[in-house]
């Protein structure tokens, strides 16, 4: 009985589980796979290939949540977006903030282990359609990889951060830009870029994650029909293209964010962009739903062949894109289990496919949609409205290019069985731009900002929604004021958390919504959240940082945000799990001795009426901060007292070099 019990116990202190503490270097195939079953680490983007974002760790709970406090703090020292989710292994945080600026940070205590600047050229900022940002890392076998903004892979030394290998992926003399999150693949290490704005052709590449070299790399979009097709996937996409010289516009389908991998299928998944230019009418005058812009993409992960296609915007003329988050897991749907993948891009629509087959499942709105009015229930194929489509003429639709969801990602909790979108309600106003002349390398989607410029401010608003992927409904929601707030982690501890474009960080409960929790971040955030434990401590961490798409095109109604924009890693435990004696203990050991010796004269004498460490508490006079004629007369003043004002003598108890060093403490405090 005792043996069969005690695996079960086991199970049930994942805290404690350090079995695979080899760091970096340790990070192989195996464990990624079995990333979901280290409770203490968040090994690749979305903590496992499932990318679900659903933490086992359960020490931090609603009844305890009022004791979660902010245990370390880390300045990254940039401005702009931060949209970084950190991998961690094994005690060893990796992240990324604005200009792809990489850095490794001790888990426990926030203290920088090396930081890389990959000297991203300034004027490449100019490029990129929604701000200088990056959404992370990937770690393999003691390397760690990220996509530069200039369209370089670069892998690092994870001891060092010294670079091993950089390759460029892109012709750089187009606007192609890296933002997102490479993963690791087979050995392989999987990355896309951005630039369907730009006029450029979208693809997705396969790199040998031990010297960089290429692999495979898959086109998204056809090209040039004159040129042969690189692949049979390819030539039949041509056929849905007409009338247009789509390929000296690139024609876009970018991949710039979005995978997630199935090692029993072998399969890879990728979301690919909208068209480039937004406009359909010159792009494709003749109609056609222009594989394979906004679909999902299962691919095979040794050849990058496509094996089916799912599209959830047939003809894109919205910048729709469905590079959004996706999610695998396996539900139960009218009693069968099925292997699904979900995914709730910007066209508002919340879709749920089965991920063996691509075969349509099911599909509804999640926010406010006017530009179709319902799908196919066999195929899944979206009906336009017809309202939608725009001239001269303005069109209002919903949702927008900043999607009823964005990048921000989504949390799948298998315990409460609902998804948590950082959904958004933004109209849009869609005219075409005639006078804007395609060409590429310069922004270039042929549709006018400034109808949307005008009504941006009134327009917008977002909240956390709750989903239920079976149903297809809302099992609650919680609103903000403002859109474009962050991506959610949710928890076994029954918790979402999420940052707030007016910067605050939150927490809800997972069942009902109830909000239990929040910290001001000092800034709007826009990343998601991680968890993860190190000596059975949980921690649970955010990377604050206004800035992205919505902060540059939202004009005023993005400035009422969380602004200034400033790049903070925010990491959180419960007080009474992180302030422990022996963390006591090793602060006061590591107190300077003459330090130590000031500071404690000043407790026994001075602390009672200014306060703890000089601060005054905000109730008295901060010594800190005495005016210069003060602290000139201090001796004096401690010696002779002012009577007048309550201040006592200390002539008979304190000698004058002790009145001296505790000065020279409180000015030690106001440095
Ligand atoms: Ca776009």
């Amino acid at each position: 009985m005792l043996r069969r019990l005690l695996p079960i116990a086991l199970l049930l202190l994942p805290l404690s589980a350090h079995a695979a503490a080899g760091g970096a270097a340790s990070v192989d195939d195996a464990r990624l796979v079995g990333a979901a079953s280290e409770p203490q680490n968040w090994l690749t983007h979305g903590r496992d290939y499932a990318e679900q974002r659903f933490s086992p760790l359960d020490q931090v709970r609603p009844e305890n949540i009022g004791r979660l406090m902010r245990v370390w703090s880390y300045e990254t020292g940039l401005k702009r977006g931060h949209e970084a989710t950190p991998i961690v292994v094994d005690g060893v945080m990796y992240a990324t903030g604005s200009w792809s600026i990489v850095f490794a940070l001790d888990a426990k205590t926030g203290e920088e282990l090396w930081r890389f600047d990959p000297g991203v050229p300034k004027a490449v900022g100019a490029k990129a359609c929604c701000d200088v940002v990056n959404r992370g890392v990937a770690v393999y076998e003691g390397k760690v990889f990220v996509g530069a903004l200039d369209g370089r892979l670069i892998a690092l030394d994870a001891k060092t951060g010294k670079p091993v290998w950089e390759t460029v992926t892109v012709d750089q003399s187009k606007a192609y830009t890296i933002t997102g999150a490479p993963r690791v693949v087979k050995g392989k290490v999987i990355i896309g870029n951005g630039g369907a704005e730009f006029g450029v052709r979208g693809y997705v590449s396969a790199y040998d994650a031990n010297d960089g070299k290429l692999v495979w790399r898959t086109f998204t979009v056809p090209g040039n029909p004159a040129d042969g097709f690189e692949s049979p996937a390819l030539e039949k996409a041509a056929k849905t293209w007409s009338g247009g010289e789509w390929w000296k516009i690139g024609g876009g389908g970018t991949a710039w964010d979005s995978m997630a991998f199935d090692p029993d299928l072998d399969t890879l998944y990728v979301g690919t962009g909208n068209g480039s230019p937004w406009s359909r009418v010159h792009r494709s005058p003749g109609g056609g739903d222009n594989l394979y812009l906004s679909s999902i993409l299962a691919l095979d992960p040794d050849t990058g062949d496509l094996k089916w296609h799912f599209q959830t915007t047939p003809g894109d003329n919205w910048d729709f894109t469905a590079t959004q988050h996706m999610i695998l897991a396996d539900l139960e749907i009218e009693g069968k289990p099925r292997k699904v993948l979900m995914q709730a891009p910007k066209n508002g629509y919340f879709w749920v496919i089965d991920r063996e087959t691509g075969e349509f499942l099911s599909a509804k709105p999640y926010v406010e949609v006017t530009w179709a009015d319902g799908v196919d229930p066999k195929t899944g194929r979206p009906h336009e409205t017809g309202t939608a489509n725009y001239g001269n003429g303005i069109a209002m639709v919903k949702p927008t290019a900043f999607g009823g969801h964005n990048w921000q990602p989504m949390s799948f909790n298998p315990e409460t069985g609902l998804v948590y979108i950082p959904a958004q309600e933004v109209l849009g106003a869609y005219r075409f731009n005639p006078k804007e002349v395609l060409t590429a390398e310069h922004f270039n989607t042929q549709t006018d900002l400034a109808p949307f410029a005008t009504l941006v401010r009134e327009i917008v608003s977002g909240h956390l929604l709750a989903w239920d992927p079976v149903k297809q409904e809302e099992a609650w929601r919680h609103p903000y004021a403002m859109p474009w707030n962050g991506g959610t982690l949710t928890t076994a501890g029954d918790l979402v958390f999420q940052g707030t474009a007016d910067g605050r960080f939150i927490a809800l409960n997972a069942t009902d919504g109830h909000k239990l929790w929040e910290f001001h971040t000092g800034s709007g955030v826009i990343a998601a959240p991680i968890s993860y434990a190190i000596d059975g401590v949980q921690y649970v961490s955010i990377i604050a940082g206004w800035g992205g798409a919505f902060a540059l095109v939202g004009g005023d109604a993005a400035a009422q945000g969380g602004t200034p924009s400033k790049g903070i890693v925010h990491t959180f435990a419960l007080s009474d799990q992180a302030i422990t004696s022996a963390v006591v203990e090793e602060l006061l050991a590591s107190r300077d001795p003459a330090l130590a010796k000031r500071e404690d004269l000043y407790h026994r004498w001075c602390a009672r009426c200014h306060g703890v460490t000089a601060v005054g508490g905000g109730a008295v006079a901060d010594l800190r901060h005495s005016t210069p004629d003060m602290k000139k007369a201090f001796v004096e003043i401690v010696h002779k007292g002012m009577p007048g004002v309550g201040m006592p003598s200390f002539g008979e108890i304190l000698t004058e070099q002790e009145i001296e060093e505790i000065q020279t403490y409180v000015l030690g405090r106001a440095d």
